[in-house]
C-alpha cells in the first residue's frame, strides 16, 4: 500500500516536472550573449564552440569575454550612480581566475576577499586598499598585517576577539586599521555578530574602546543568494540603518559605509527552494526552470536600494552613507559555460537512459546539485520534439555523479557536446581534480581571439606537491 502510494505520488511531481521542462521552452541562448550558428551549433564571438574542443581538450570552460565585460559594466554604473563614494566589489571566491578578476577590475570594481589567498591574490592584481574589503572568519595573523598595510577599506569584524586581534597587529604596526561589523540578523547562519542580543552593539563599544587603533568605518551584511529583486536587501539594508542609528546616538560616531554584501541573482539559473531540492534528491524531479521575466533590472535594483538608505536616513535623521554592494554571481554566472562530451548513451533496466560524460558534479558542476541549470547540446539544432530523458552522468565512479537528474533532451549520441549554462558562479570554484586533472578555461574574444586563461592541470601538476612520487 504504501508502495502505491510512493509511486502515486512520485509519478505526479514526475509528470508535473517534465511539463515544466516542456514548456520552458528552447533555451534563448541570448540571454547569456550567445548565438547559434548557420550549421546549429553553439557559438560565442562568431566562433564555433565546436571548434574549441579539438583545440583545449574536453571538458572545457569557456569564458564570454564581451559578456563578461557587460555585466560587471552595468553593476557598476548603476551602484555608481547611487551617490558619492558608492561602489562594488567582486566577490572573487565566486570566480576566483586572475584572468578573470582582471577583466572586473578593469571596469572599476574592486576586490572582496573572504581568505588570506583572496587577499594576496588582491594584492598582486594591484588592487589598491581602497577597494578592498575583507571578509571572513579565518584571518591570519599574518592576512592581518597586509591588509592594515594595504589601508584595507574595511576588516569586517564577524565575532568579538577579533577585534583585540586586530587591534594588536595595528598597534603593533603602528598603523590605524580600518574596520566594519558584520551584522548577523539570520539566526540560522554562524555569520556575523547577533544585532537583537546586543552582541553586535557590544563589539563597536569595544571598538571604540581600541579607537587609538581601529576606526569603525563600515557596516556590512551578507544575506541573500541569487535573489531576482531588491526586496531582501531594502529590508535589510532599513534594518542595518536603525542599527548605525543606535550607534550614533550611543557613540556619537558617524559610519561611512552601508555594505549590503552579495546576492544580486541573474535572471537564467535559480536556486531550488527546500521543497524543490527535496524532490528533486527523492524523486529525481527537476524542478520548474527560473523564468527569464521575473528579474529586476540591475538599475532599478541598485536605485530601489540607494532609495531606502534615503527614505530611513531622512527618517532617522541620519546621514546617507555610500553603498557597497559585493556582487559575485551577477557579475560572473552568464559569461561562462561549461562544455562537455557525451562518452555514451546506455538503456539500462526499464529503459532508463543514461547519457554518461566526461564533467559531473563531484568534480565539476557541483553548483548543479541545488541550483537549476539550462544544459542543451551544443552540437545541434535543439527542437522539443523527439525529447528523450536522460539521467546526464560524470565520470567518476559512482552513482553520486550526476550533472542532471530526468532531463529531457533531443536524442543524444557518443560524441555529442552539452553546454551547461552559468558556470560563471562557483562551478571553477567549487571544482576538484577528483581523479581527474582539471580542465582549462578560456576566454573568447568578441574578434573571435581565443585566449588560455588557465592551462589543463597535467598528471604531472596533480603530484607536484608530493615528496613521494616514485
Ligand atoms: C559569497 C559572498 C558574496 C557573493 O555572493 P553572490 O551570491 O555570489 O553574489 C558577497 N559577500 C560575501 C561576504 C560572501 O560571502
Amino acid at each position: 500500500m504504501r508502495q502505491i502510494l510512493f509511486n502515486a505520488v512520485r509519478e505526479y511531481f514526475f509528470r508535473r516536472s517534465l511539463r515544466f521542462q516542456q514548456r520552458a521552452g528552447l533555451p534563448d541562448v541570448g540571454a547569456w550573449g550567445l548565438s547559434i550558428n548557420e550549421k546549429g551549433h553553439l557559438a560565442v564571438g562568431g566562433v564555433d564552440t565546436l571548434d574549441l574542443l579539438p583545440a583545449y581538450g574536453s571538458p572545457l570552460l569557456v569564458v564570454n569575454r564581451r559578456k563578461l565585460l557587460e555585466d560587471a559594466t552595468a553593476i557598476q554604473q548603476a551602484v555608481k550612480r547611487c551617490g558619492q563614494g558608492s561602489r562594488v566589489v567582486y566577490s572573487y571566491k565566486t570566480n576566483c581566475i586572475p584572468g578573470i578578476l582582471k577583466e572586473i577590475h578593469g571596469v572599476g570594481i574592486g576586490a572582496e576577499v573572504i581568505s588570506p589567498y583572496e587577499l594576496w591574490l588582491a594584492e598582486q592584481l594591484k588592487v589598491p586598499g581602497e577597494e578592498i574589503v575583507y571578509n571572513g572568519v579565518n584571518k591570519t595573523e599574518e592576512s592581518l598585517v597586509r591588509a592594515i598595510e594595504l589601508d584595507a577599506l574595511a576588516i569586517n569584524i564577524d565575532n568579538l576577539p577579533e577585534i583585540e586581534r586586530i587591534s594588536a597587529v595595528a598597534k603593533r604596526l603602528k598603523k590605524r586599521a580600518r574596520v566594519g561589523i558584520r551584522l548577523g540578523f539570520q539566526a540560522k547562519s554562524q555569520f556575523g555578530l547577533d544585532v537583537d542580543s546586543g552582541e553586535a552593539l557590544e563589539a563597536c563599544h569595544r571598538i571604540r574602546r581600541h579607537s587609538d587603533w581601529l576606526d569603525l568605518n563600515l557596516v556590512h551584511f551578507c544575506v541573500a543568494s541569487n535573489v531576482k529583486e531588491s526586496g531582501t536587501h531594502r529590508h535589510f539594508a532599513q534594518k542595518s540603518l536603525e542599527f548605525m542609528h543606535a550607534i550614533k546616538a550611543q557613540l556619537g560616531a558617524a559610519i561611512r559605509y552601508l555594505d549590503v554584501g552579495g546576492g544580486v541573482g541573474v535572471p537564467t539559473s535559480k536556486n531550488m527552494s527546500g521543497i524543490e531540492y527535496g524532490l528533486y534528491r527523492l524523486f529525481g524531479c527537476l524542478p520548474k526552470p527560473p523564468d527569464l521575466e521575473a528579474f529586476e533590472d540591475i538599475n532599478t535594483y541598485a536605485n530601489s536600494v540607494n532609495e531606502t538608505l534615503e527614505e530611513s536616513c531622512a527618517r532617522l535623521n541620519l546621514e546617507k552613507p555610500a553603498l557597497i554592494m559585493e556582487p559575485g554571481r551577477f557579475v560572473t554566472s552568464r559569461c561562462e559555460f561549461l562544455l562537455s562530451t557525451v562518452l555514451a548513451v546506455k538503456a539500462k533496466h526499464r529503459g532508463t537512459k543514461y547519457a554518461i560524460t566526461d564533467a559531473g558534479r563531484l568534480s565539476l558542476t557541483f553548483p548543479c546539485d541545488f541550483e537549476y541549470h539550462t544544459i542543451f547540446p551544443a552540437d545541434q539544432q535543439v527542437s522539443l520534439q523527439d525529447r528523450e530523458i536522460y539521467q546526464v552522468m560524470g565520470r567518476i565512479c559512482t552513482s553520486a555523479d550526476w550533472m542532471a537528474k530526468n532531463l529531457s533532451l533531443p536524442p543524444l549520441r557518443e560524441g555529442d557536446v552539452l553546454a551547461t549554462m552559468d558556470a560563471g558562479a562557483y562551478f571553477s570554484s567549487y571544482s576538484s581534480n577528483f581523479a581527474f586533472p582539471r580542465p582549462a578555461i578560456v576566454m573568447v574574444e568578441e574578434n573571435g581571439e581565443v585566449e588560455v586563461l588557465r592551462k589543463a592541470e597535467s598528471f604531472e601538476h596533480l603530484v607536484s606537491l608530493d615528496t613521494v612520487q616514485q
